[in-house]
């Protein structure tokens, strides 16, 4: 595929696609035909900033036909010129950091203080994952007869399916532990936000990785995403979206027994505890669900206050999000941005008009822009906002009564992704940590990714982890052999 977007429109270059059925990524409506063009949009002004060819079935046979022909020599380098190169394309990300977060301004709708720290994430990933490829080393096993030895050997040909909601980042965690792994890597980004995804690959040749090592294929879910999810020269889907889509990806991988990483939705409780420092918890919280206008996976969208000290932690709250302001993404100032596009605009007020009574609600500015005001509920635990991810702005507020409680109302859904624990009490943080059924908790603090520490879902939010000092292991297959030491 051409790897840099055009600005005007041009005839498809690949038509056996047009057949299947599809939605229009910015309306979410219905479509008879599939598209050749992806046309990216400004979320804070509804422009249109660039057009992209959308890959169908023959651009992906293609794509996978190179790869794999850059895999081999990509394996067979010495692993010090592996990690050598991996990490002059961290430096080139480094050289263009101003560039690639003001793209992720300009099509995700980002605030550019955040766009900044994801463009730093996939710069830190690569290094890290640099440092894992001399380090990649399998075990000598005593066995009778003989000596047993285990490689890591890559598996070959990787696709990362991309969301939307952090573009750069997520397309890294899968891209830089492949890549470092000894695996070439096709990432498909979201219909929406194409572009970093593109830069990357451009600057991944600047920095001199071999050509089809790591390609770009913009494209449709269900046409670019599901040839390679139906490709057989695809060895893993690496897959971050929807529960219901992961879903179908992980049904649709066993025809060919692929290996499959998930990470998907989330409905992460924020827990405080009475005993806790009720002011930072309160002044922390907004972040936590408010943070990329609540498109996060991690979001702490059931904040979960013990009953004597609810009254007093809303009191707190408000002011706290009422200085959370949306506006201008390209504007150091602003803390929050517009929703990604007018289709995610209707899911989030089909769970919350813009109208409905809530306990505090925030301002968006006038005129275009996919905004949608920061939204807090008082709600009970069986509501519909309690339970499904919204993937917006929205956080809703339920009391408890004792600790046993707090851990069944966190407990009660069916992801399993995150969660904060509000506490001064070292036992009750531990007790919960243990109790609450998710792969990534914080104690007083909202954080869930560091690239150096393991990163996925229990239950319906995902499988398998990334991110942390295993990553690399999710990309390989072990091999054990077996060398008979007997005198013939
Ligand atoms: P989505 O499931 O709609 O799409 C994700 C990606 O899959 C896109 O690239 C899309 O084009 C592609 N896709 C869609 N249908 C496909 C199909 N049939 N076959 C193959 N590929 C297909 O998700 P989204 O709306 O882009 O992202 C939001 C979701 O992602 C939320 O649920 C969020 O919680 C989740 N998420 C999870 C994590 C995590 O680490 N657990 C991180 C970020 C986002």
């Amino acid at each position: 595929l051409p790897s840099t977007p055009r600005t005007g429109r041009g005839g498809g270059h690949d038509t056996d696609h047009r057949r299947a059925a599809a939605h229009d990524p910015r309306t979410g409506t219905p479509r008879g035909e599939t598209l050749d063009e992806l046309d990216v949009l400004n979320p804070a002004t509804e422009e249109v900033i660039a057009t992209v060819p959308a890959a169908g079935r023959t651009d992906v046979d293609t794509a996978v036909a190179r790869a794999a022909r850059a895999q081999e020599r990509w394996a067979a380098l010495a692993p010090g010129d592996r990690a050598r190169l991996l990490r002059r394309f961290a430096a080139t990300v480094d050289d263009h950091l101003e560039e690639l977060a003001a793209l992720e301004v300009r099509e995700a709708g980002h605030p550019i203080g955040n766009a900044r720290w994801e463009a730093g994430n996939v710069r830190d990933l690569l290094d890290y994952a640099a440092g894992g490829v001399e380090r990649l080393t399998g075990r000598q096993i005593p066995v009778p007869g003989g000596l047993d030895v285990t490689f890591h050997e890559p598996l070959g040909v990787v696709a990362v399916i991309a969301p939307w909601n952090f573009p750069m980042p997520i397309a890294a965690w899968g891209t830089a532990p492949a890549l470092a792994a000894g695996n070439a890597v096709l990432l498909k980004p979201a219909e929406t936000t194409p572009l970093t995804a593109l830069r990357l690959a451009e600057l991944a040749l600047v920095a001199g990785l071999p050509e089809g090592l790591f390609q770009v294929l913009p494209g449709e879910g269900p046409i670019a995403g599901g040839a390679l999810v139906e490709h057989p020269g695809v060895a893993k889907i690496v897959f971050t979206g929807s529960t219901a889509v992961g879903k179908e990806i992980m049904a649709r991988c066993a025809a060919t027994v692929k290996r499959v990483t998930l990470e998907l939705g989330g409905k992460s409780p924020n827990i405080v505890f009475a005993d806790a420092d009720i002011e930072a918890a309160a002044a922390a919280a907004p972040g936590s669900f408010l943070d990329n206008t609540g498109q996060d996976c991690c979001a702490r969208s059931r904040i979960l206050v013990h009953a004597p000290v609810y009254d007093r932690f809303l009191e707190l709250l408000e002011p706290a999000v009422r200085a959370f302001t949306a506006g201008d993404p390209a504007d150091p100032a602003t803390s929050m941005g517009p929703l990604i596009s007018a289709a995610q605009r209707e899911r989030v007020r089909s769970y919350v008009p813009e109208t409905a009574p809530a306990a505090i609600r925030g301002e968006t500015p006038a005129g275009k822009g996919f905004w949608y005001p920061a939204t807090v509920l008082e709600g009970r635990p069986d509501d519909r906002t309690a339970v499904e991810e919204i993937f917006g702005p929205v956080a809703v507020v339920i009391p408890f009564a004792d600790e046993t409680e707090a851990v069944r109302l966190a407990n009660a859904t069916d992801y399993g992704l995150s969660g904060s624990i509000w506490t001064r009490d070292v036992g009750r943080a531990v007790r919960v940590s243990r109790a609450v059924a998710a792969g990534n908790l914080s104690v007083n603090s909202h954080r869930s990714v560091r690239y150096w520490t393991p990163f996925g879902g229990f239950r319906q939010s995902g499988l398998g982890r990334e991110l942390g000092p295993d990553a690399l292991h999710a990309f390989t297959e072990t091999k054990n052999v077996f060398i008979s030491t007997e005198e013939s």
